[in-house]
């Protein structure tokens, strides 16, 4: 645009004489300029209004509008106040009329006759001053062209960066909606199947917390690098959270298709060496929704493959699951479940049942096994195998635990009031409970303020937690807690984890309660049995007691002492009671 205003210099000349325009005109030709011509002082003023000149030679002589006023008036208007004039007048003018010229605005003189050259060296100052303003502003195009690109490019960049995750410059969570977005769309108008593939890395904040966050960025960037290399170069992949990513996958032939690549990325993770985590082994679950099977909308998709997810987390890690209506009810139920929890002291909702545990050689009862019911007013009755995995996970574990431990005191100083039988407690302990360390002062203050003998509570803790006590806390430490809290100790569903048996020497345990699993089978299965007698040997020779678990028959009572096993529950004996039923039995 710019460029046009210079593209050929426009010379104006005026004069009330046709020749001498003629003349002017016929002079000024070697400048190559466009000579316009004006022949009175009015013309002059329409075309300089018009045209941008490069100079005007204005003949000061004319009638009605002289050179004088010509001038004048251009220097009033904004548009014409910087065109250079040259008067031009008769050789004989008066000084004083040549000032009066030079006031009005001329630049020069030129007097007639004239001379071409002169006429000539004199425009071509204004030539070349218009010329070099010319090149100026072709610098200035250029300079303003190249802002104008790297702006373009910036935007480019801000743009790319807006989309992209910075740290594994995948996509981030924004692209990914609107591509999901896109591919729903395309999919649903030509008909094709899609699927969408949500990705986390277990145990990624443990994991963090454990190596630096340094490292944690370094295993983000590795799987982020590893999702690309494992997808078709058609699919999308992007970083959606922390340490969750999702790859979109178009023109799915089978929804069967996802999983295979599912399949592939866990292998893929499974199998890559991250030198900065030592030997860790880094898994990941995934979940998949599939449209139009599954979801046909963002959202929903979204969520079923969120749910999925979950699910796999939940089976065990380093899996793949796809939505079905199946895992979406039982995800409905957990959350249902997670939600009423956090109410369930405060509501007053639990209460505890109390299994009698026998002495097989009297038949008489030498304590209970105390257990947790859950008796919600939206649910029902909540069976704890069911609820206490949730609120460990949610935490909840602590409050719940700890009113356990409250009922379970006041319980026993009403027994000691009523003078009932004298009886041990064996209490169910969660090892996020166990693992907390204002959990023993919490269980002395509460013996100390319900006056309760520390050996009427024994402690209960699965052998399978008893692993994940020491490998958490480290085995001394572990040791030393419970010593500390210098409870007796039983090992829980003994049998089915393994133990190591220096370490059960090493340990303050006190009794080992065999799994229901071999007491329901013994009867039937020689090797149930022999895995029995084997339990009770080792007991024996560590001066541990047994107690089996799940006793339902006749028969499983006499083949237990038939074993040496001294002490039993189950419900050939007792279902767990509720406190009066205890009350009866023992008073
Ligand atoms: P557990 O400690 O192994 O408890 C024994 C489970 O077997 C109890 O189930 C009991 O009712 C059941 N049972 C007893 N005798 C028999 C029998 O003859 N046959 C069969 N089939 N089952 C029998 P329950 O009460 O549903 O408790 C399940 C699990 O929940 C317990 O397993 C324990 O691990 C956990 N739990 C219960 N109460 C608490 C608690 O207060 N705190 C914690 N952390 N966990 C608890
Ligand atoms: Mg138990
Ligand atoms: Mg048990």
């Amino acid at each position: 645009m710019l460029h046009s205003n210079f593209s050929v210099p426009k010379i104006l000349i005026v004069d009330d004489n046709a020749d001498n325009l003629l003349s002017l005109e016929v002079a000024l030709k070697p400048s190559k300029a466009v000579i316009h011509k004006a022949n009175s002082g009015n013309e002059a003023l329409r075309l300089v209004l018009k045209n941008d000149y490069v100079v005007v030679l204005l003949d000061v002589q004319m009638p009605e509008m002289d050179g004088y006023e010509v001038a004048a008036w251009m220097k009033k208007n904004i548009k014409t106040k910087n065109i250079p004039i040259i008067f031009v007048t008769a050789i004989n003018t008066q000084q004083a009329n040549i000032t009066k010229g030079y006031n009005t605005g001329a630049v020069d003189y030129l007097f007639k006759p004239i001379d071409p050259h002169i006429l000539l060296s004199k425009i071509n100052v204004f030539l070349s001053l218009h010329r070099k303003g010319k090149d100026d502003n072709n610098l200035l195009l250029d300079k303003i062209e190249k802002a104008k690109t790297q702006l373009k490019e910036q935007e480019n960049e801000l743009e790319l960066l807006a989309k992209r995750d910075t740290l594994t410059m995948l996509y981030n969570r924004l692209a990914f909606e609107i591509e999901l977005k896109r591919i729903i769309a395309m999919s649903s108008r030509y008909e094709r199947k899609s699927a969408l593939i949500l990705l986390d890395i277990d145990n990624f904040k443990w994991l963090n917390d454990t190596y630096g966050h340094e490292k944690g960025d370094i295993v983000l960037k590795n799987v982020a690098d590893i999702i690309t290399e494992t997808i078709r170069v058609e699919d999308f992949a992007a970083r959606v959270g922390g340490d969750e990513f999702a790859v979109i996958l178009t023109e799915v032939q089978n929804d069967s298709d996802a999983g295979i690549v599912a399949e592939k990325l866990i292998t893929a993770i499974n199998n890559f060496d991250i030198s900065v985590l030592d030997d860790y082994f880094l898994t990941i679950s995934i979940g998949i929704s599939c449209f139009p099977a599954s979801a046909k909308n963002f959202g929903d998709l979204v969520k079923q493959a969120d749910i999925a997810m979950y699910q796999a987390k939940q089976s065990g890690r380093n899996k793949y699951k796809f939505f079905s209506l199946e895992i979406n009810n039982s995800y409905l139920r957990y959350n249902l479940v997670r939600n009423e929890l956090v109410n369930a002291v405060k509501n007053d909702e639990l209460f505890l049942v109390y299994q009698p545990i026998i002495n097989l050689n009297t038949d008489l009862i030498v304590g209970v096994e105390v257990l947790l019911r859950w008796n919600n007013k939206n649910i029902g009755i909540v069976n704890p195998v069911e609820f206490i995995p949730i609120a460990e996970e949610t935490g909840e574990i602590h409050k719940i635990g700890g009113w356990v431990l409250k009922e379970l005191a006041k319980q026993i100083k009403e027994f000691k009031n009523m003078e009932m039988n004298d009886i041990f407690f064996s209490v169910n302990i969660s090892p996020k409970q166990l693992l907390n360390t204002k959990f023993s002062n919490f269980f002395k203050e509460i013996l100390k303020e319900y006056e309760i003998n520390k050996d009427k509570i024994h402690i209960e803790l699965t052998e399978t937690n008893l692993g994940v006590c020491m490998e958490h806390s480290g085995v001394e430490s572990f040791m030393e807690t419970l010593n500390t809290m210098n409870l007796p100790l039983s090992i829980d569903d003994f049998g089915i984890a393994y133990s190591s048996f220096s370490r059960l020497a090493d340990l303050p345990i006190n009794i080992l309660k065999i799994d229901g699993s071999f007491v329901k089978k013994m009867v039937a299965s020689k090797k149930a049995n022999t895995i029995i007698r084997s339990i009770i040997a080792l007991a024996k020779s560590l001066n541990l007691q047994t107690i089996a678990e799940c006793v339902e028959t006749k028969e499983q009572k006499t083949l237990l002492i038939e074993n040496g096993c001294v002490w039993a529950q189950g419900y050939y004996f007792y279902k767990p009671l509720k406190i009066e039923e205890l009350k009866l039995i023992l008073s």
